[in-house]
């Protein structure tokens, strides 16, 4: 069989973001000729210092090429500027708007020798609900009233729903081929609010179900949660989720609270996802505070680039990747300042390629 090449898009964005997506870039090129994967890589620019320079956060060049060229990407971070600047406003949303990234995925997880393991992927819908941000505010009779459209819409909802069906069937096969794993069954957990928000929540709710309820989800486990009571049982008891799917505002809460359950943000990876297009991007931002000094951690970046891959149907060469980052964790010597170690950004990925 004749290698697939695949064309990547670099945007390393700001701050540590140009310190971690050269990373991505190296163990792509490391893995073994086995998995007949080649690779040619584009440099694109986005983010506050391209706007600086160019008067443009994401040029449309950037936008053409991926669209046009690329088969994935990964996303560095950008940072924002701290005073609202005329003009500017974030390329990463932006760009999941442009190319129509519908959902953003999350896995969040421990090795699997953990003393309290994790190991689940939340699937957060990225297009609607509260964050369509049609807001208004007026003059009541008792003063100022503020009120913000919250749009739910089946197709939406039966996209991410699927999306998280497919998710989960993929990691059972993962299992299946011997991945090490807390769990046994693919399960989806639904969440929402429909016990208030009948309508809203209600239609999300109702449109998951029945996605879920098609034929080639059928030994994936259903289940719901409402989203307060997830939050509780998500912090006592996280190993017994798997795939979570939840409309934008309780997706994007969930995310940031679930990478809490794993320590550093320089471990957690996610991606953007649209059809037949992933852009893999660290959880964390440009974290303006250890820029330049060469330590930050680049396992949320090689985590994400594996994630981008499973998105290319390349399962095999994102579990090798994978697997060579779990072994540097839990050998636990070559780790860099947020895990408690005191090694390089580089020392660390020169790490993970030799167990590649
Ligand atoms: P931004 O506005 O770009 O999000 P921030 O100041 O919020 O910047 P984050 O990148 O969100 O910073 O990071 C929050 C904290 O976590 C910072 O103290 C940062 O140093 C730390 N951190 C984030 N990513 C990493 C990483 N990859 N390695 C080590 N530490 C990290
Ligand atoms: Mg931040």
């Amino acid at each position: 069989m004749a290698a697939r090449t695949l064309r990547i898009g670099l945007i390393p964005g700001d701050g540590i973001g140009r310190e971690v997506i050269p990373a991505g870039r190296r163990i792509l090129e490391a893995l073994p000729a086995s998995f007949k994967l080649k690779f040619s890589f584009v440099d694109l620019d986005a983010g506050f210092e391209t706007f600086k320079q160019t008067g443009a956060a994401l040029p449309d060049k950037t936008v053409d090429t991926l669209k046009n060229e690329c088969d994935g990407a990964l996303f560095g971070a950008v940072s924002s500027p701290s005073v609202k600047t005329e003009g500017y406003s974030s390329p990463i949303v932006a760009l999941r708007k442009r190319l129509a990234l519908y959902a953003n995925v999350r896995p969040v997880r421990t090795v699997a020798t953990a003393k309290s393991p994790v190991d689940l992927v939340i699937v957060r819908e990225n297009t609607e609900d509260l964050y369509v941000k049609e807001e208004k505010t007026y003059d009541g009779p008792d003063g100022k009233v503020a009120e913000a459209i919250k749009r739910i819409t089946e197709k939406a909802s039966f996209n991410i729903a699927q999306m998280a069906g497919d998710i989960a069937v993929r990691r059972q096969r993962v299992r299946d081929s011997g991945a090490p794993s807390i769990h046994k069954q693919p399960l989806v957990t639904v969440t929402h609010k429909s016990n208030v928000l009948s309508q809203t929540d209600g239609l999300f709710r109702e449109t998951a179900r029945k996605a879920l309820a098609q034929d080639a989800y059928k030994n994936v486990k259903v289940e719901e949660q409402i989203v307060d009571s997830m939050v509780y049982k998500l912090f006592r008891q996280p190993s017994d989720y798997d795939v979570i799917v939840a409309p934008n505002l309780y997706g994007d809460i969930l995310s940031d609270g679930a990478a809490a359950l794993v320590g550093s943000l320089g471990l957690v990876p996610s991606a953007n996802v649209g059809k037949g297009f992933a852009i893999g991007e660290p959880c964390h931002g440009s974290a303006p505070d250890i820029e330049g000094k060469g330590i930050a951690n680049p396992i949320a970046t090689l985590r994400s680039t594996a994630l981008m891959l499973e998105f290319m149907n390349e399962e095999a060469a994102a579990a090798a990747i994978y697997a060579a980052v779990d072994a540097n964790l839990e050998e636990g010597k070559l780790l860099t300042p947020d895990m408690g170690g005191s090694a390089k950004t580089d020392e660390v990925v020169e790490d993970i390629l030799k167990r590649l």
